[in-house]
């Protein structure tokens, strides 16, 4: 092969970052693991389903084991009998993770202002990405993929994420 010819190779090579490739595959793979728990949880059905169809975001292999998932979806209500669950399959995820916080409930407790009910997720795993509404629409959930695409784009694949500033209820 004579590689003396400068433009032989311009279409066979392409030069890149490793970072730029790993996050391509992440951002285009994120498998969701859903923890729903209330009405919420039948807005992300919608969003997983044809007529929203959160494939074209490359999400939609939902896996039920958090062994096999990196998108932790919180949907719907929290009480703090099941905190110790949902704290359970967060720590049984790898790095790297995400969360988002689908609705009024799993943001802040929504109305349920009372002893039971957790008032937040974050009070015991960080949360990423946080969407608004009681319940939010299935373009609110897929935004939420969007956005943790665009963070995930971000982040150094090398290095661990850094959730060291983060401490929990049940975070001993
Ligand atoms: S935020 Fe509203 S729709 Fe979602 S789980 Fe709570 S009460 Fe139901």
């Amino acid at each position: 092969m004579d590689l003396s010819n400068s433009h032989l190779l311009d279409d066979a090579v392409v030069c890149t970052k490793v970072d730029a490739v790993i996050n391509w595959g992440r951002q285009s793979s994120l498998w969701p693991f859903v923890f729903g728990t209330a009405c919420c949880a039948i807005e992300f059905m919608a969003t997983a389903a044809s007529r929203y169809d959160i494939s074209r975001f490359g999400a939609e292999v939902l896996r039920f084991s958090p062994r096999h998932a990196d998108l932790l979806v919180v949907a719907g209500t929290v009480s703090y009998k099941q905190a110790p669950i949902l704290k359970q399959i967060y720590d049984q995820m790898p790095e790297p993770k995400w969360v988002v916080a689908v609705g009024a409930c799993a943001s802040t407790g929504g109305f349920y202002d009372n002893y039971t009910t957790l008032q937040g997720i974050d009070e015991i795993v960080p949360v990423d990405v946080y969407v608004a509404g009681c319940p939010p629409r299935p373009e609110g959930i897929l935004d939420a993929v969007v956005q943790i695409q665009k963070q995930l784009w971000r982040e150094p694949t090398l290095k661990l994420r850094d959730h060291s500033g983060f401490k929990g209820k049940l975070d001993e």
